[in-house]
């Protein structure tokens, strides 16, 4: 049911509100990343604050990121290239579910987290993939570029980008918000070279702190 929804043009789907919408767009993605499906984890920690997995992870988002994602969600969809939201709001509860060893992230990620963010209802992140999803991680990668290039080439007429490009592609937030002005210009200058950028970016990481990998945000 929901595979046939996907293909829906934009004069044959149902007119949804915003939040409908994105909710839509949650309950599409595969909820999977390079450490396997994770969507799981958005229930638990809905539960534990007595709300539905998509409640928590799209009402848990901002408004005005939710009005962006609106917008350039519905863009890309008329493009041809139907975006999922993989993740939303993590609060504390959630942050805390994230794989041991990089739980140092746990209190400071803008999609939610305890430090110096206030709450249900402002988080200031979504990550981006491509509706297609994919059976590998190369697949899901392959699949999702077009997406991350389409909001390179065109988040900012919506407000929105990648603070973080290759380093953590699904990763978006406002362009005017504090991550985004703090992070872009360094991980795109510092990582503007090379072949397969984001291999190279993990890599770079690994080396600086002795291969542990990637830190999730
Ligand atoms: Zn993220």
């Amino acid at each position: 049911m929901l595979a046939a929804a996907m293909f829906l043009t934009q004069s044959e789907a149902p007119m949804l509100d915003r939040d409908d919408f994105l909710a839509q767009q949650y309950e599409l993605s595969g909820k999977v990343d390079f450490t396997g499906p994770f969507g799981w984890k958005d229930g638990v920690a809905a539960a534990k604050v007595g709300m539905s997995a998509t409640q928590y992870a799209v009402e848990g988002m901002e408004k005005v990121l939710r009005d962006r994602l609106y917008l350039m969600l519905r863009e890309m969809r008329l493009n041809g290239l139907d975006t999922c939201i993989n993740a939303g709001y993590r609060g504390p509860e959630r942050q805390a579910m994230i794989t041991a060893g990089v739980r140092a992230s746990a209190n400071n990620s803008f999609h939610g987290g305890a430090k110096n963010r206030r709450g249900h209802g402002h988080g200031l992140a979504a990550d981006l993939v491509s509706c297609l999803g994919g059976d590998t991680n190369d697949q899901r990668f392959d699949n999702s570029k077009p997406v991350w290039r389409w909001i390179d080439t065109h988040g900012l007429e919506f407000k929105l980008g990648r603070p973080y490009l290759h380093c953590d592609p699904p990763h978006v937030g406002p362009s005017d918000g504090g991550e985004y002005r703090a992070k872009y210009p360094t991980a795109a200058v510092r990582f503007k070279d090379g072949k397969d950028e984001y291999s190279r970016c993990v890599s770079q990481k690994k080396k600086k702190r002795g291969g542990k990998g990637k830190k999730r945000r």
